[in-house]
């Protein structure tokens, strides 16, 4: 359902539009990054054509209601005319997997209105596949509609995309990404916000991530912006560094550890710039540490902010260029 989806919401209400004034495409290529939730809306849409009790609401034109039959059957994958086609164990998806549904796009779909053909990962499509669609997508049959979904959506042959209309799904909020990873991932809110500081707006990414190591490293960021908040001396500022590198043991894990801990940092940083120059709050991707980092904003105002993440993504550029991370992060401490 579009009301399940989180964030997109611009682009969501131009789909239930088009849905509920039957203008949608009959085919479209979804595209953007991965782990955003580009195939959780192409089954809102194969939910939304074939519901058997639609609604609308003020924010969707069009949405499925998610408790009839049609809705539950695409939901648990057993609709007769919602086809989900993805890459096998091969990693690819082969011209056989296509030739089914070219065949059954001839014939009006059993019980649906529309038929959906949803292809998850379009771009694993070999060569020879995406062929054997393109005279369909050319002539698409009038009760079929074909959603790809891709986060490298230029791996598909030209002759494919220009056949498909464009949706480009943009990266979550960090806050969004926490909502997701609260809903339906279990997640509880500090582990979810640490999680989401760190995903570059992808669910998929905080999914994949060590969230018990991303808590840590916030707390560490966290502690550092208290420690500089308040001590001006070098030395005091010097002995923090063992804290930030010192809990791996081996070298890598320290690089890892601080390479956490600095983007959890340039994280908070960007919040404290948010607080310090009265921007919308909700855009706070550590919102639940937001008492916490109001409280930091009297030592670190707008411009001082911007000067320590300036400072931390330096630290992350050296790091990445194989600098010692204790000589980074004795650097950094300084600079911030
Ligand atoms: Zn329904």
């Amino acid at each position: 359902m579009f009301s399940s989806i989180l964030g997109h919401r611009r682009l969501i209400s131009l789909v239930s539009r088009a849905i509920a004034r039957e203008t949608l495409p009959p085919a479209l290529l979804l595209a953007g990054p991965a782990g955003v939730g580009k195939r959780r809306a192409a089954m809102a849409i194969a939910c939304a054509v074939n519901c058997l009790q639609p609604r609308s609401t003020s924010e969707w034109e069009r949405d499925a209601c998610g408790e009839c039959a049609s809705c539950r059957r695409i939901m648990r994958g057993v609709h007769p005319d919602v086809i989900v086609i993805e890459p096998g164990d091969t990693g690819s998806i082969k011209i056989d997997q296509v030739r089914d549904v070219v065949d059954r796009a001839g014939y009006r779909p059993f019980e649906g209105r529309r038929r959906v053909v949803v292809i998850d990962e379009a771009d694993a499509l070999m060569p020879a596949a995406q062929n054997a669609l393109l005279k369909t997508l050319e002539e698409p049959p009038s009760a079929s509609i074909f959603l790809l979904v891709s986060s490298i959506p230029d791996a598909l042959l030209p002759t494919v995309r220009s056949r498909c209309p464009r949706i480009r799904f943009g990266a979550l909020s960090p806050s969004e990404v926490a909502a997701a990873l609260m809903r339906d991932h279990g997640y509880s809110e500090p582990d979810a916000r640490a999680a989401a500081a760190d995903a570059d707006g992808s669910i998929g990414r905080a999914l994949a991530a060590e969230s018990a190591d991303l808590t840590e490293a916030r707390a560490d960021a966290r502690h550092v912006l208290e420690q500089t908040a308040r001590a001006g001396d070098p030395t005091h500022r010097l002995e923090m560094v063992k804290e930030l590198t010192g809990k791996k043991g081996s070298s890598a894990g320290e690089r890892d550890q601080l390479s956490a801990c600095l983007r959890a940092l340039a994280s908070l940083l960007r919040d404290l710039g948010i607080l310090a120059t009265g921007a919308d709050r909700r855009s706070l991707a550590n919102a639940d540490l937001e008492p916490q980092l109001e409280r930091l904003t009297s030592a670190f105002d707008s411009e001082r902010s911007l000067r320590a993440y300036a400072a931390v993504d330096r630290a992350l550029g050296a790091l990445e260029r194989n600098a010692s991370p204790k000589v980074v992060a004795d650097w950094l401490v300084l600079q911030i």
